[in-house]
């Protein structure tokens, strides 16, 4: 019929504009690679902010004693204490909780969030066991996760440069969120000191490290999407410090800024770009992080109904609201494999108000989340890639030397086709021979663990 055909034609239209084959991916990588230079060589250089984390050397299994980390960077935060054994005990004892933060707080005031957060981490300290030991008259120290653009200006200190991932929170730019950190632990009687402000992408870094000394970079693919790698400190034009003993300089890509006009975009991206709280921000995120890959199957959804009638005459009224369809449900529907694609019916019933969708229709559905998150996934391929060209392990050397890449966020452990189509679009682009070298290792939820590591590395009893 001719609603169908209409349907097909949009299907047809978002594919071919949402298509990465080989040499598009290769021209993201190279434009990765050369961003990544332009923003080394100067502040403001490039859509990549290439910032220096001050971590100049990760955790090498001699730290030891007890270390917080608290973990603030999407829906939830976390806050962990680890007990340290050193090079024997490694990690000998651990706990961790973790709160979610409500959703009026996300878009509240600075003081507000800080507040419930330190309230939350005092009421974690209190619950501290038998088995963690403080050496007499030492202050507590926490390692901060931090998941927001900041420019730092030591170890353990940085002002934010914008906020990202649906927070929008007044007075936090600009300001040094360890001193708003201290201050709310102050408020609630509680004594401890933050000895690291680091990003999620350092955090895991430093906890793949510590797990695997192969680990070079890590990604996050979560609610939004970044990166860090170790840079050598002499390829640094912008770092006009000393160079640290160890030659070394871990690097916050904050990747998910990254644009670029070999990005296929469509109209739908450019649509949720510019009704988003960040226009014209974090493009190259918007087409890859979990916040946003339901967010554009809904809107191609609510075209095919405006165009094609696809759930009948009327516009279901649920399908009109951002944010709705979430990635969870997308994966969901994604990957059903029952022969009537029963879950994705029940998808659309429960969590759209559709009901009886034929199987034609689900079908449909089902291509149309295979699109998105073969797109996504792809992107965030020729991003490694292009991380993998800048440090030269792109091409086969004569070491063997392994290449390990430490990834952690919800999308890449529970959007399985996601992870997989990453993986082997990774293995295609390099061939054979640099695969058998380069290793993508989950790090479930390693940047707790960094953050606690690279508070003990720069504890103030060292
Ligand atoms: P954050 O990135 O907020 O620190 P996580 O790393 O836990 O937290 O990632 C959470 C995000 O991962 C969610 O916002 C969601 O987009 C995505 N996600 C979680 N579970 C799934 C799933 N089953 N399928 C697809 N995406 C998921
Ligand atoms: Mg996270």
């Amino acid at each position: 019929t001719k609603r169908w055909g209409r349907a097909a034609a949009v299907l047809r239209d978002l594919e071919e504009r949402c298509a990465a084959p080989p040499a598009r991916l290769r021209q993201v990588a190279d434009a990765v690679a050369v961003e990544m230079h332009a923003g080394l060589a100067s502040e403001g250089g490039s859509k990549l902010a290439m910032i220096i984390s001050y971590v100049d050397s990760l955790p090498t299994g001699q730290e030891k004693g007890l270390f917080y980390a608290l973990d603030l960077g999407g829906t939830n935060f976390r806050v962990l204490r680890v007990q340290l054994g050193g090079k024997e005990g490694r990690v000998v004892k651990q706990e961790c909780e973790e709160i979610s933060i409500p959703t009026h707080l996300m878009t509240g005031s600075s003081h507000e969030l800080f507040d419930f957060i330190a309230a939350a981490l005092a009421k974690f300290v209190a619950s501290e066991g038998e088995d963690f030991h403080l050496p007499e008259g030492r202050q507590r120290e926490l390692g901060f996760t931090f998941s927001f653009p900041v420019k730092q200006s030591s170890i353990a200190s940085g002002t934010l440069i914008k906020w990202t991932k649906g927070f929008s929170i007044d007075g936090t730019v600009g300001e040094d969120v360890v001193a708003e950190l201290s201050r709310a632990l102050d408020c609630q009687g509680l004594d401890m000191k933050v000895t690291a402000l680091v990003n999620d992408t350092i955090g895991t870094l430093a906890g793949g490290r510590y797990d695997d000394n192969d680990v070079v970079a890590a990604v996050i693919l979560g609610t939004g999407t970044n990166a860090a790698y170790v840079e050598r400190a002499n390829a640094i034009p912008k770092w006009h410090g000393l160079l640290p003993k160890s030659g070394d300089m871990v690097i916050n890509m904050e990747w998910g800024n990254f644009r670029s006009t070999h990005l296929p975009l469509t109209e739908f991206d450019q649509a949720l770009d510019a009704e988003s709280l960040n226009p014209g921000e974090q493009i190259y995120e918007k087409l890859i992080s979990g916040m946003y890959l339901g967010e554009i199957v809904r809107r191609v959804l609510l075209k095919m109904t405006q165009e094609a009638s696809l759930f009948g005459d009327d516009i279901p009224p649920k399908l009109k609201i951002p944010f709705i369809l979430t990635t969870p449900h997308m994966s969901m529907m994604h990957h059903d494999r029952s022969p009537d694609l029963r879950t994705v019916g029940a998808e659309l019933r429960d969590i759209l108000g559709i009901q009886n969708t034929s199987l034609k229709t689900r079908r449909l559905v089902v291509a149309i989340c295979d699109i998105v998150a073969k797109r996504g996934a792809r992107l965030a391929a020729a991003g490694i890639l292009g991380i993998l060209k800048k440090l030269g392990r792109d091409i086969p050397g004569s070491d063997k030397q392994r290449t390990v890449i430490a990834i952690d966020g919800g999308l890449y452990e529970h959007y399985t086709f996601f992870s997989e189509t990453l993986e082997s679009t990774l293995r295609d682009m390099l061939g054979e021979e640099v695969s058998s070298s380069v290793v993508i290792k989950l790090a479930n939820d390693g940047s707790g663990i960094g953050a606690a590591l690279l508070a003990a590395a720069h504890s103030q009893y060292l």
